[in-house]
């Protein structure tokens, strides 16, 4: 699994940093983790193919984090998507979608799906597991996501299947989760071959949060929690007034959890690049794994 940054100001671009969006990419599976303005663009920038997007995800309807959904939405119907786009987010944005593209008269026209957030659902998709959560945001509808990739097949031991002479030419179908029989008419089944399923890596994203529980107990000891850090310590006050945290906030919730690895994004447009290193250091007062503060296209291999 491949999580890469496309967005990690908040409410405002800067000149190095765009609006809240995150790639997470399998093989064949992929999650767009919320559409700020312009993340179409970053992801040109990056590399990153639009037409391959399968899944977005939009944690909330404040503008910084879905306001590039139409125009991502524009580009893949005149490029002919020709795969479906599934969405899922809060209620309202079906409706918000249809209605922009009514008033301009334009139908998308390739097919997509909406699947509307439930907090007591398990959603599986193609590669990834998902389960929502609230979490706290000033009162406005705001879900933090749980994404697990699903197993995968275990490792092949090419010393067993010389053992039991499977021929080079069955050992791909074996691979691939199927019995073979061999020419002397014996069956060999896959799990005489492989080793158990391997369990696939678990991110959780915040969203938009003051520190909350409902994030702390989803993100128990999970490989990566990336949790928003708006603000330094110092204007906490803002953090709460705004339903947002500060730097030491998102490391007491990734201590409180004990995860693997404590990403910080959604970072105040007022902060200079040059600052960003304090967001380090407060948060690492708090939590002593690893800390990683994101910024555009940081790419990170889980
Ligand atoms: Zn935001
Ligand atoms: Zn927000």
């Amino acid at each position: 699994m491949k999580v890469r940054f496309l967005g990690t100001s908040s409410a405002i671009p800067t000149g190095s940093r765009g609006l809240p969006a995150i790639l997470i990419k399998t093989m064949d599976d992929s999650i767009l983790l919320d559409c700020g303005e312009g993340t179409q663009r970053q992801m040109i920038k990056a590399g990153e193919s639009l037409m391959k997007i399968r899944n977005v995800i939009i944690t909330h309807l404040h503008g910084d984090h879905f306001f590039g959904l139409l125009p991502l939405i524009q580009t893949l119907g005149i490029l002919r998507k020709n795969s479906e786009l599934h969405i899922i987010g809060p209620s309202g944005l079906e409706g918000i979608i249809g209605e922009i593209e009514y008033i301009m008269g334009s139908k998308h026209q390739f097919k997509t799906s909406f699947t509307e957030i439930e907090t007591k659902r398990i959603y599986k998709l193609n590669k990834f597991i998902l389960e929502f959560f609230p979490v706290d945001h000033a009162g406005f509808e705001t879900y933090g996501v749980k994404i697990r990739e699903k197993e995968k097949p275990g490792r092949f031991n090419p010393e067993k299947a010389d053992e039991l002479e499977v021929p080079p030419i069955l050992r791909g179908i074996l691979q691939r989760g199927f019995s073979v029989k061999l020419p002397n008419g014996k069956i060999v089944k896959p799990q005489e071959v492989m080793g158990p399923p391997r369990k696939g890596p678990i991110i959780v994203y915040s969203s938009d949060t003051r520190p909350v529980e409902s994030v702390v107990s989803k993100a128990k000891g999970v490989d990566m929690l990336i949790h928003e850090a708006t603000y330094l310590h110092d204007l906490r006050d803002r953090a709460m007034a705004t339903g947002h945290s500060t730097a030491l906030e998102a490391g007491e919730v990734a201590n409180a959890a004990n995860v693997k690895k404590l990403i910080l994004t959604h970072f105040s447009a007022r902060y200079k690049e040059e600052d960003l290193v304090k967001f380090k250091k407060e948060a690492s007062n708090i939590f002593k794994g690893e800390i990683v503060i994101a910024k555009d296209f940081l790419t990170i291999s889980l």
